[in-house]
């Protein structure tokens, strides 16, 4: 359905198509004519479908000469960001209607502009419920002709402490008027607020996720324990996104990542509440334009930020719930451009957290190998091939003046050339992780590859089991239980088969290691120590292979990582960092 199939004055339907909307969106669609009518409404729908202009649209219609001097509509916003951002969108609306003026109220900014703005009339005020409350006590905003409240994003504003805010604003706008509520989700206080405070709302609910991520290709990258981090950079190198986002289930771990992106070179920043409302526009400006390539963010600071043309999106951490993958993942491929979401994953029980997002959003999500600092290089050879060959400025004159002298004091032209080329390509891989990122291996994969034997400095004079053996190693590599052969335990040290490809990677990622709080050496086996250990008998695994690690879902695994089984999300969160 096309917005000019609607029952919309000139004035919109003419701003609408300079927006260059036509067919409306599912929210849209549904919302704009009972909210046309006047009805109380809850809409839920993901984030990028368009909810500003679903109540948006109607609230400019709405206004008439009439509401010349008083405030007709109220829209409240968790943030300052997304009030400024509804406020420009809702400016766009009300291009050709001169009777319309909008203003926005969020705290961190001057009171006076904000009371001097109030004062030359607002008939739609947009405002954070904070500096909303404020003004209202202060009297610089009137709400006696309040005929609509609009609550956007209204699960994040109770989230973010703004309930008591609300509620007021609620109680003190009079009673006959339309009440529009949007949420992503329905938690029991917004129901308990729509309750209160609307009257026999119809409640629109868009189900499918599938229509927002449609043109999302989305990706997995399998990482072993503690490289995410290297597997991210490595990432970035290889892509070399204008515009990422990066997704982190905490602040602290959006500080860390962010810190260690920017000593590798990356134009990255982080957002997350704690950072000061001056703070958090400069970082969102700097994204905007492009300064800041790569945002790292939490879910709760990104939520409802509209920036167009995010190449991609990253999941560094998993998220915690299935609706916050669909949300993190709308950040790109918005407006029917295409878009990519990578996610970065850990061990088998994250493997089955995908699956359940799989599921859950009706996605294809497929597996990508990591790319190899070698693949990172012959890519960056290729650009600055590419670069050059296409260069249109010429080089300043001083440039040839410096290459004759240097052939002057015999150094030959393309020796200089070589080493330029060489340098400036070393320093664009100089802050890359060294090592290759392995792989886990597959299933089955083992059999036939070749195998070598690691020791390590525990034994059975430690009351060690080959569990305990296996639990350390799988947890120190990220490696798959099946990945290690047989185990021998002596009485004071123990042998473990590995495959010789990751043995450099073994020995890296377990020195230092503990076992039952003992600090263990490992080193590669030569067979020829440990001489007093000759005459014992070892411990052996009757197949010779390892029995699996003991876990809450032993006996339940299926043998492809997409198995049916899904662990309990809950108690497996606290498992991961
Ligand atoms: P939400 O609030 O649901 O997260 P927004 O209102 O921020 O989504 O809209 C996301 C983007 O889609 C905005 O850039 C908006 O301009 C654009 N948009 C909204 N409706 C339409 C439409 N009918 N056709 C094309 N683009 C639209
Ligand atoms: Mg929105």
């Amino acid at each position: 359905m096309q917005f000019n199939e609607l029952n919309l004055s000139q004035e919109i339907l003419r701003s609408v198509e300079a927006l260059g909307f036509e067919e409306m969106t599912e929210i849209q669609q549904q919302s704009i004519p009972l909210l046309l009518q006047g009805k109380d409404v809850v809409g839920r729908s993901n984030t990028g479908t368009g909810k500003t202009a679903a109540f948006g649209i109607p609230a400019v219609e709405s206004i008439t000469d009439d509401d010349k001097r008083s405030t007709a509509v109220l829209i409240l916003c968790p943030t300052r960001e997304l009030a400024m951002q509804a406020c420009e969108e809702l400016r766009k609306f009300a291009k050709f209607k001169q009777s319309v003026k909008i203003s926005a109220v969020y705290g961190g900014a001057s009171m006076e502009k904000q009371i001097k703005e109030l004062k030359r009339g607002a008939n739609i005020v947009i405002g954070t419920p904070g500096r909303v409350m404020d003004h209202i006590r202060r009297k610089t905003l009137r709400l006696d002709n309040l005929r609509t409240v609009i609550l956007d994003e209204a699960d994040e504003m109770l989230n973010m402490g703004f309930r008591e805010d609300i509620e007021e604003i609620l109680t003190n706008v009079p009673e006959e008027r339309q009440t529009v509520l949007f949420s992503a989700t329905m938690p029991p206080e917004i129901m308990a607020i729509t309750e209160k405070f609307q009257h026999d709302p119809v409640h629109i609910k868009i189900k499918s996720s599938q229509k927002t991520v449609e043109l999302i290709q989305q990706f997995y990258f399998q990482v072993a324990m503690g490289r995410k981090t290297d597997a991210l950079k490595l990432l970035l190198a290889a892509y070399s996104p204008d515009s990422a986002m990066v997704f982190c289930n905490t602040k602290k771990m959006v500080d860390e990542l962010t810190e260690e992106l920017v000593k590798s070179g990356f134009r990255a920043a982080g957002i997350h509440g704690d950072l000061k409302q001056i703070q958090r526009t400069q970082v969102m400006n700097s994204f905007k334009n492009r300064t800041t390539a790569i945002l790292v963010a939490t879910d709760v600071a990104a939520r409802g930020i509209d920036v167009s043309g995010i190449d991609m999106v990253f999941n560094y951490d998993l998220p915690q719930d299935n609706e916050y993958y669909i949300h993190r993942i709308g950040r790109t491929g918005r407006a029917g451009l295409e878009g990519k979401a990578y996610t970065l994953i850990t061990g088998r029980r994250q493997m089955y957290d995908l699956k359940d997002i799989a599921r859950y959003t009706k996605a294809e999500i497929n597996e990508l190998p990591l790319p190899n600092k070698a693949d990172i290089a012959k890519l960056k050879t290729d650009a600055l091939m590419h670069e050059i060959a296409n260069m249109e400025e010429r080089p300043e004159h001083s440039a040839y003046e410096i290459i004759d002298r240097l052939a002057g004091k015999g150094i030959d032209p393309r020796e200089i050339a070589a080493r330029l080329i060489g340098a400036k390509l070393s320093s664009e891989l100089a802050h890359l992780p060294e090592f290759d990122m392995p792989r886990p291996l597959k299933k089955g994969s083992r059999s036939g590859a070749k195998t070598v034997r690691i020791d390590l400095s525990i034994g059975r004079n430690k009351r060690i089991a080959p569990n305990f053996i296996l639990g350390a190693l799988v947890d120190a590599t990220g490696m798959s239980g099946q990945d290690f052969g047989k185990i021998d335990i002596y009485d004071s040290h123990t042998t473990v088969e590995v495959p010789e490809a990751e043995t450099d990677y073994i020995l890296d990622s377990t020195n230092p290691m503990k076992i039952n709080g003992h600090p263990v050496e490992v080193r590669l086996y030569t067979g020829s120590d440990h001489k007093s250990d000759r005459r014992e008998k070892p411990f052996r695994k009757g197949s010779g292979r390892p029995d699996r690690r003991k876990s809450a879902y032993k006996g339940k695994q299926k043998n492809d990582i997409f198995g049916d089984y899904i662990p309990n999300r809950k108690k497996r969160m606290k498992k991961r960092h």
